[in-house]
């Protein structure tokens, strides 16, 4: 599994045997179990681009798809989650997970809500979600991403731990601040204390977007936070020819981070991803890239050294 680091900062941690998967290197150093899936499963096989039930390797199937039968495709994508949590010393009898429509709604996580109950009947509190966090001891908290990054949160001094799906949307409304801000409320924490690191996702270079999201990230963050976070590359319409001025890039580990020093989380509490999903779209299902609707895991365990 040859993975290309965009630099040289050890922020994680691959681990080859078993099921392939990254973990996020200041998370295993305070004790707190997490991974970050690729395509690969424990044959080595990794997903073709549209899943395919007659081919033969099929990779990591971590979420059902929209053209599956729920009721058919759940039992092997709760099956490769379980074998994942195993490496966490846990199972999806302690996970969590919410349905991750693209907003910066986080919810607190009920004793109730963990095992694998999806597809069947989720809890309203659950639903139109795109974060969790607990402080119930052992609880496994799973988010899923094929460019958006997730961003963990972890307390050793309350002993709580959040991780919520950062698309562009949830980056814009600033869902971790919404995450840390329910940690500080329900669990007493204090952000100086709290671990935060923004997982594998979409680079700078690989995420064109339109002029709109500048102009609605000018509006709500301002024109300076905006242009730290967006630059403008060379760009050429579908017939090859350049489009002046060319189009924004969005930088998402740096708006993240953004928010994270704003909320007053510590730098040096600070893990920010030198992994990209799309440039690494061998290794990671990549929505750019594909246009897969396929996804990996990202997982974290309430339990600390
Ligand atoms: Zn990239």
């Amino acid at each position: 599994m040859k993975i290309s680091f965009s630099d040289n900062r050890k922020i994680f941690n691959v681990h080859t045997d078993g099921i392939p998967r990254l973990s996020v290197a200041m998370l295993d150093e305070l004790g707190v179990p997490n991974l970050y899936s690729t395509r690969f499963d424990s044959s080595g096989a990794t997903g073709t681009e549209k899943h395919d039930p007659a081919d033969g390797g099929r990779g990591l199937r971590v979420v059902i798809m929209k053209d599956e039968d729920p009721e058919e495709a759940a039992p092997a994508v709760l099956e490769d989650r379980d074998r994942l949590a195993h490496f966490l010393g846990s199972s999806i009898e302690h996970e969590c997970i919410t349905d991750q429509k693209h907003t910066a709604n986080v919810a607190v996580v009920h004793p109730e809500d963990l095992g694998p109950v999806w597809p069947l009947e989720k809890p309203d509190h659950l639903r139109n979600v795109d974060g969790i966090v607990t402080d119930i001891p052992e609880a496994l908290l799973t988010v899923f991403g094929a460019d958006c990054p997730p961003v963990y949160l972890a307390d050793p001094v309350r002993h709580a731990v959040g991780l919520v799906h950062a698309g562009w949307r949830g980056t814009f409304e600033r869902i971790p601040a919404v995450a840390i801000g329910l940690m500080k409320e329900r669990f007493g924490c204090d952000p100086k204390d709290i671990y935060a690191a923004v997982g594998p996702g979409i680079c700078r270079d690989c995420y064109e977007m339109g002029d709109e999201v500048y102009e609605a990230f000018a509006g709500k963050w301002g024109t300076k936070d905006a242009d730290r976070i967006f630059e403008r590359y060379p760009a050429f319409a579908p017939d090859g020819s350049e489009i002046p001025g060319g189009k924004y890039h969005l930088d998402l580990f740096e708006a993240n981070h953004m928010t994270l020093i704003r909320e007053g989380v510590s730098e040096d509490h600070i893990a920010l991803s030198n992994v990209c999903t799309r440039c690494n779209a061998d290794i990671f299902y990549s929505y750019r890239a594909h246009r897969m609707e396929n996804e990996q895991a990202a997982m974290i365990v309430n339990r600390f050294l």
